[in-house]
């Protein structure tokens, strides 16, 4: 693959140094990062492939840490509901959903994904993980994905069949592992009130022997809560410790619902947490103390969740609201700055999806996940960076290349905007 050099461009490495350059140089080949240096410093052959990215913002790819795509068509469903109520509208919506909607969905998600600058998604079913990582694939972004296991729905036993889920994630695992690298994949439940205690037992039993990620949403709010309250007589963050799920291996979705001492548990357990800001308060479900969180030591990347509770799956607005709402719950802007979003949604996303060794900055020898974004501000005020635009004015933010393993999926910049490169 030919080098690419992306010129003079406003740069947030969201490395461990060098984090802002005014006018900076990366230069990319055979998809990863070579070099990186300010405007017109970096060595490079004549015969290099040149993008001119002069008045854009280059930042590494957005990682969404959590959604589920093939919810993409049923946005605007159960609008003014709370989350059980809502989550047994969305089970009876997705039992009439055949492989053709769900191909329609996904596909529909990973266009508005891409088009929003996000290069490596999460996705938590309810749909096999196999067609997330095929229609991931072809259209070039970057997948993590599995099982949420369940064994009732609100009263229903659902039939499950946890050896089956075993046998057709090892499937996936040796399928992909011949194949092309951006997909990988976890073993998770889908909560602790639509899983029995076995089964969630052995499903995270299960991931441990396989080598994944266990993935769970937990303590989304007060309606759960009390009822795994009146089944179990404990919190679902204790419930989850006693059943032994909580470890660094462990991937948690919103932690709304829970005390400062849960939160300390949860860091001494090495548990990643995933926050929802939207989608949280679209279902009326609050905020989570995210601030205080990471004050604690637990480390927190940001997801869009599905676009049926959102409604969206735009990273830009998911930061902006992330900032928002993490001011107005302390009633103080200075805990939280549009640096901290970014973070969430870029390094400490990649470190929640254990891909930070690969993806999550830009820095020399990670892959060229890479995103040229542009602030359709009319003028930017003295001492106001390009970062403080995308986020505090997520709406006029634009989205002009996406790059994935060095290779242009969106490329605005030499087109014009014709747009979407073809997929191949
Ligand atoms: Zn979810």
């Amino acid at each position: 693959m030919a080098a690419t050099l992306l010129k003079s461009a406003e740069l947030w490495t969201m490395g461990e140094s060098n984090q802002y350059l005014e006018s900076g140089d990366v230069l990319v080949a055979d998809g990863v990062i070579r070099q990186i240096g300010p405007r017109g410093t970096l060595t490079v052959s004549q015969d290099v492939h040149t993008i001119d990215l002069s008045g854009l913002i280059l930042l590494p790819g957005l990682i969404n840490c959590h959604t589920h795509l093939s919810l993409t068509n049923l946005k605007g469903l159960g609008n003014n509901l709370s989350l059980f109520p809502w989550l047994q509208q969305m089970g009876a919506a997705i039992a009439h959903q055949d492989s053709g909607d769900v191909n329609v969905a996904t596909r529909a998600g990973l266009s508005e994904l891409l088009r929003s600058g996000v290069t490596c998604l999460c996705d938590c079913g309810p749909n096999g993980p196999g067609v997330v990582a095929a229609l991931g694939t072809e259209r070039g972004l970057r997948t993590v994905s599995g099982l949420m296991v369940r064994s009732s729905w609100f009263g229903r036993s659902v039939a499950g069949n946890l050896a089956g889920d075993i046998a057709a994630t090892e499937e996936l695992l040796t399928y992909w592992s011949q194949r092309s690298g951006l997909p990988s994949f976890f073993l998770g439940a889908h909560s602790l009130y639509t899983a029995s205690p076995d089964l969630l037992r052995n499903a995270k039993r299960a991931s441990r022997t396989l080598g994944l990620d266990f993935n769970l949403h937990l303590a989304e709010c007060a309606e759960e809560t009390e009822y795994i309250r009146q089944q179990y007589g404990v919190s679902p963050v204790v419930h989850a410790e006693r059943l032994g799920l909580l470890d660094e291996f462990t991937i948690v979705n919103h932690c709304v619902d829970i005390t400062s001492d849960e939160m300390g548990l949860l860091a001494d357990r090495g548990v990643r947490v995933v926050h929802c800001p939207a989608s949280n308060a679209k279902l009326g479900s609050g905020t989570a103390r995210v601030v205080e969180m990471r004050e604690r030591g637990l480390l927190v990347g940001l997801g869009t969740d599905s676009a049926a509770s959102n409604d969206d799956l735009n990273m830009f607005q998911e930061m902006r609201m992330a900032v928002l709402l993490q001011r107005a719950y302390y009633c103080d802007p200075s805990r939280f700055s549009a640096l901290d979003a970014l973070r969430m949604s870029t390094i400490d996303a990649a470190r929640v999806l254990g891909m930070s060794d690969r993806i999550g900055s830009i820095e020399i020898g990670k892959l060229a996940d890479l995103i040229a974004v542009e602030t359709c501000l009319p003028v930017r005020q003295r001492g106001v960076t390009g970062l403080d635009a995308l986020i505090f004015a997520a709406d006029s933010t634009r989205v002009r290349m996406v790059m994935v393993d060095g290779k242009l999926l969106l490329d605005d910049v030499r087109s014009g905007g014709t747009g979407l490169v073809q997929a191949g």
